[in-house]
């Protein structure tokens, strides 16, 4: 091939520049893709008000893909019933209100990323949101998270089938990117101190818009989510959080 004329660079060189451009602009729609996205509203007090002024979520936590691949932890193969109430708890709350998608739910292979639950008697606990190595080329990691099936060692006095259902729901809710509602800074005072100084989770890019605490989010220890007076689900406005994060078709 002969050099090329200076028009052909100028051409070459323009097009370049407008692909380079449109990439940023790609980048920058991704971005404020969560900003932008219509926001539902919910009812609150008899008004109608918008969702982006609800939910204390981590903006860095958020799947690309609302479908997520949950499988348990060798070791949890006894727990049949218990397994199955979980995933059916899922399936009635965060499926039902969202795109989010959680297939598999078999015994992990070594490789397996995705959601992965180990069961054991301790404190439930679960990563907030996909987990990466740290670095620019840092791979992807599973997010683990812990459930209880057995609450001897750490007990729920609830009665085991309602504590096995708010427990995932709370946990599920974590690992697609929901941070702890009475971490939010216009939490009441007395709910943000009884809970300050336990080790917690704060979020890379926590969202603080808007200044409604929701008390009665599964997300907030300041709301008895073991009260067998009421069934152990979202709020209306944990559904609408999850809703405006992974929003239906
Ligand atoms: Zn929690």
């Amino acid at each position: 091939m002969g050099p090329l004329s200076p028009k052909v660079i100028l051409g070459r060189v323009f097009t370049t520049l407008i692909a380079t451009l449109s990439c940023i602009q790609l980048a920058i729609a991704q971005a404020s893709e969560l900003r932008s996205a219509e926001a539902p509203f919910v009812q609150l007090q008899g008004a109608s008000v918008s969702l982006v002024r609800f939910g204390y979520i981590d903006l860095n936590a958020r799947w690309r893909s609302p479908t997520i691949s949950v499988c348990w932890e060798p070791g949890a193969e006894q727990f049949v019933t218990e397994k199955a109430l979980v995933q059916q708890a899922i399936r009635t709350s965060l499926e039902r209100h969202s795109a989010l998608r959680f297939y598999g739910w078999a015994t992990c292979g070594a490789a397996d990323l995705g959601i992965r639950i180990r069961v054991a008697d301790e404190n439930p606990v679960s990563q907030v949101g996909p987990q990466r190595e740290p670095g620019f080329f840092g791979r992807e990691l599973p997010t683990r998270m812990t459930l209880n099936f057995a609450f001897q060692s750490w007990p729920c006095y609830s009665g085991k089938q309602h504590c096995i259902v708010a427990i995932a729901r709370h946990e599920f809710m974590h690992a697609v990117g929901v941070l702890h509602e009475h971490l939010r800074p216009d939490a009441p005072i007395q709910c943000r101190e009884t809970h300050a100084n336990k080790p917690d989770f704060r979020g890379v890019s926590p969202a603080t818009i808007g200044q409604v605490y929701d008390p009665d989010s599964i997300m907030s220890y300041c709301n008895n989510i073991y009260d067998t007076n009421r069934p152990p689900d979202l709020s209306s406005i944990d559904a609408a959080t999850i809703r405006y994060l992974y929003p239906p078709g």
